[in-house]
């Protein structure tokens, strides 16, 4: 291959044009300190085409994909990080396998540690961040705190286990979690990790985390003994960018099987929450992906199908608890970077629409801007509609999905009755059905409320003939490896504690 000559790509802030990072400080930094996100300033075009693309695996398609986005990262670093990731953690030889349904391509991202679509960003972020901060000559140890109502929480465990130069420290509400939740998170192994449970919710938790991050005297003692923080937050680039390669790879799976010709476009259906999944495939839209038509599926917090159809961004109405809970979410941080850029890269006017957002939980957007979303479409699926999904799907097909991804297969069926639209399209699949067992079964078969979870795991791999995934059978035996519990109050001490910082602020590691 010829030496790579692409530009490199600078990252700006979506609330101050004047701010110019490479990827490597972006990845570092997380957010700006204007409180904005880092967005490229141009989306680079794929230099590699569709078929030669087809020839290439996983691992391949990522490289081809980052390291336009990561310009500042060497070719050795980038596949370093790549394949660091990217191996026998995932149960699939093709990490992100492509499933055929009732007439639509399921694809599976949940073949991680945690068996949900988090781990396809959260298993190679450590690295990219290690990497960033060897390239930027931060010298200290990275030290990652997290506040997790569940999920988060056990996918940046894992992807951050025994990665060297890394500590990440979890605090979750201890009577906030589900009971399998909590079992995946102090069981997990590392030397590294440590997982606290706080006495209070997670609010509290998530306040105790921020109030840690902007603690300057915190942070001296820190660097005094070669500690720095940082956050596996979802809106980093260095979650965002990993996720395109999955659209890539969709795209180019269906080419190689010859289920579409070169430039076919294709439709993608995302069952989102934070926007971050989609933005993915709107950039991979935006390299020159032929994708057609970026469904946006919500649930009953349907705050951005409303957006969709008004271009008004409205958060004030009640917070709906719903079985997809991984998307009952009233901000969606990751859309700023979709209103940055209908509002033409213009970093004054997406500024004001998020003061608005935060002073008055509302702003809308010009009919200039709302032209611009013409290749999204949004809709949402019900409750019980979900559920009809899944038993639908199963026993027409024989394939149980989740709970999440039944949101995005409702929206379809909604998008195919109202357009008539008959373009090949892949459903992003973002968690295995053993994560949520319970409504899966019942959306089966209410008679099965009264198994316990586990003859709900083994009923559920009877019915669907998949195997039950490793992250289940560890939570049945594994040994609890984490039992520190504490106060609000406490968990700066806690911290320091873990770190063998004495509250002097000697170091105390032997
Ligand atoms: C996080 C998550 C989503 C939502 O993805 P966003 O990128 O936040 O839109 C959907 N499904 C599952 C299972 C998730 O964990």
């Amino acid at each position: 291959m010829k030496e790579d000559k692409t530009m490199e790509v600078m990252y700006s802030s979506t609330r101050d044009a004047g701010v110019k990072v490479t990827a490597s400080q972006a990845i570092l930094k997380g957010l700006a300190d204007d409180g904005g996100l880092f967005v490229p300033d141009a989306i680079p075009a794929l230099d590699v085409g569709l078929q030669e693309l087809s020839k290439l695996n996983y691992q391949e398609t990522a490289y081809v994909v980052m390291k336009q986005f990561l310009t500042d990262f060497t070719e050795e670093e980038l596949k370093r990080c790549i394949n660091a990731a990217y191996d026998s953690k995932f149960d699939v030889k093709q990490i992100a396998p492509l499933k055929e349904a009732d007439g639509a391509y399921y694809l599976e991202l949940f073949h991680g540690p945690t068996i949900a679509f988090k781990d396809m960003a959260l298993s190679i972020l450590p690295h990219l961040l290690i990497t960033a901060a060897r390239k930027n000559k931060v010298e200290n140890d990275i030290v990652i705190l997290t506040a997790t109502s569940g999920d988060t929480g056990k996918a940046a465990l894992a992807g951050f286990a025994d990665v060297e130069g890394t500590k990440i420290i979890v605090f979750y509400p201890k009577n906030g979690v589900s009971p399998i939740q909590e079992r995946q998170m102090v069981t997990q192994k590392g030397k590294n990790t440590f997982v606290v449970g706080i006495h209070g919710n997670f609010d509290q938790a998530q306040t105790g985390v921020k109030q840690m991050f902007s603690d300057k005297a915190l942070a001296e003692l820190m660097d005094k003994n070669g500690y720095q923080f940082s956050s596996a937050n979802s809106i980093n680039i260095g979650r965002l960018v990993p996720q395109i390669v999955y659209y890539v790879y969709a795209y180019t799976r269906l080419l190689a099987d010859g289920v579409i010709a070169e430039g076919e476009p294709v439709n993608v259906v995302v069952p989102t929450g934070n926007f971050g999944n989609i933005l993915a495939a709107y950039y991979a839209k935006n390299m020159g992906l032929p994708i057609a038509k970026l469904i946006c599926a919500s649930n009953e917090n349907k705050v951005l199908y409303d957006f969709f159809e008004t271009g008004k961004y409205d958060k004030n109405r009640a917070f709906m608890l719903t079985s997809s809970p991984s998307m009952d979410i009233l901000i969606s941080s990751n859309l700023e970077r979709l209103i940055y850029r209908i509002a033409g890269n213009d970093a004054q006017k997406n500024a004001q629409l998020m003061k608005s957002l935060s002073e008055e939980g509302v702003y809308e957007i010009s009919e200039d801007m709302k032209k611009q979303l013409s290749d999204f479409y949004g809709n949402y699926t019900g409750e019980e509609e979900t559920a009809a999904v899944i038993k639908d799907l199963y026993e027409k097909a024989g394939y149980v999905i989740d709970t999440h991804t039944a949101v995005a297969a409702g929206v379809y069926h909604k998008y195919k009755e109202q357009t008539k639209d008959t373009a090949k399209t892949v459903i992003a699949s973002t968690a295995s059905p053993f994560k949520f067992t319970r409504s899966v079964m019942h959306a089966i078969d209410p008679a099965y409320d009264s198994k316990t979870d586990f003859e709900l795991v083994d009923e559920l791999s009877r019915i669907s003939g998949v195997k039950i995934p490793q992250a289940i059978e560890e939570i049945r035996s594994a040994p609890i490896l984490h039992d520190t519990v504490c106060e609000v109050e406490e968990m700066p001490s806690v911290v320091k504690k873990f770190l063998g910082i004495s509250a002097d602020g000697t170091d105390q590691r032997g």
